[in-house]
């Protein structure tokens, strides 16, 4: 799969530009945390500047081939030391902890300990770090604060709400933000996506990589999808709609994945009218319903919206997920229908 490279992250801004020199120059902090939500590459870039950090070859670094890179590829680097839950690097704890114990820590600061090979930097890299136990986190901060010589300990997280403030206030924050649709869609593009998935992927998944690629490869989804664009939209004749929602009679587990589906295509209609957009977001909409989008009163797509948004309430309290799906079939098809 398809990852950015280091070079790429220079699109997140001042921040990563300064700290790609630094890593290229092997000048970094002793502490970092990388946070931001999910999907937005921490801990590939984590895993890259490590990788970087320790290799030996000459020009731009992680070269890739220098055995350095060679043994932190197949995470077999003595000076590289990953923790995360669920892998402990303590010989006695279990493997499927929810958390990360304070063993873990105690076993890295004895690592730490040992020389490096060739006075090389060691690099600790911790994700998951909100999985530490508090004991962990206290015995991470007497780290911190005299950190071993030659160490770079970078901290990964999604929550850093749940890392001690005493711990934040001793590394440097790095924040990772959303990727911009162009980028997206260039990694789809390399993954060999087909155009049309890619816009739309590109288009739902927030900037996050990780759930572009998961979309991409999710046929699943790309089914459920397209059952959902021919009920709701294609789809003019009222005697087909009950056909429609005796499909879903027993799938009320789906029900969230299909209003949010509804709930893109009404937001591309808005995001269409408003912005005055004139790409291939349209051409998803059959023609009855392009002309509503060029033509129909903004109102009525925000009261589908609101539609979607009452049956998310209604299927709390009923289990009839069939009803819900109707009474939404009908509304949909009315508003088409009146643009045939
Ligand atoms: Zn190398």
């Amino acid at each position: 799969m398809l990852t950015p490279r280091l070079e790429d992250y220079i699109q997140q801004g001042k921040d990563f530009q300064i700290l790609l020199s630094q890593i290229q120059d092997k000048t970094v902090s002793q502490s970092y945390l990388f946070t931001g939500n999910r999907g937005l590459g921490k801990r590939t870039f984590a895993r890259l500047a490590g990788k970087a950090l320790l290799c030996t070859g000459d020009g731009k670094r992680p070269c890739g081939t220098c055995p350095s890179c060679v043994m932190a590829e197949s995470r077999n680097h003595p000076d590289l030391i990953i923790i995360e839950q669920g892998k402990p690097i303590a010989a006695d704890v279990k493997k499927d902890r929810a958390t990360i114990p304070v063993d873990d820590i105690r076993e890295m600061i004895r690592l730490c300990s040992v020389q490096t090979t060739d006075g090389n930097l060691r690099i600790v890299l911790i994700y998951d770090a909100d999985k530490m136990t508090v004991q962990a986190q206290n015995c991470l901060l007497k780290t911190l604060e005299e950190p071993p010589e030659q160490t770079c300990i970078i901290l990964v997280t999604e929550h850093m709400e749940a890392i001690l403030s005493t711990i934040i206030s001793r590394c440097r924050i790095i924040r990772f933000k959303p990727w911009k649709e162009e980028f997206i869609l260039q990694i789809l593009a390399k993954e060999g996506t087909p155009a049309e998935q890619a816009h739309d992927i590109a288009r739902v998944c927030n900037g996050s990589i990780g759930k572009a690629l998961d979309l991409a490869g999710n046929n699943e989804y790309w089914e459920l999808r397209d059952e959902v664009v021919k009920a709701f939209f294609r789809n003019t004749k009222y005697s087909e709609i009950l056909k429609y929602s005796n499909q879903w009679k027993d799938r009320k587990g789906e029900a969230e994945q299909i209003f949010q589906i509804l709930e893109f295509h009404v937001r591309e209609m808005l995001d269409i009218r408003l912005q005055g957009r004139n790409d291939q977001g349209i051409e998803q909409f059959p023609a009855h319903w392009q002309r509503f989008i060029r033509e129909g009163d903004i109102r009525k797509m925000l009261a589908l919206l609101d539609a979607i948004a009452d049956a998310r309430k209604q299927i709390k309290f009923s289990t009839n997920f069939q009803a819900v799906a109707e009474k939404l079939l009908f509304l949909f098809t009315g508003e088409g229908n009146a643009w045939l």
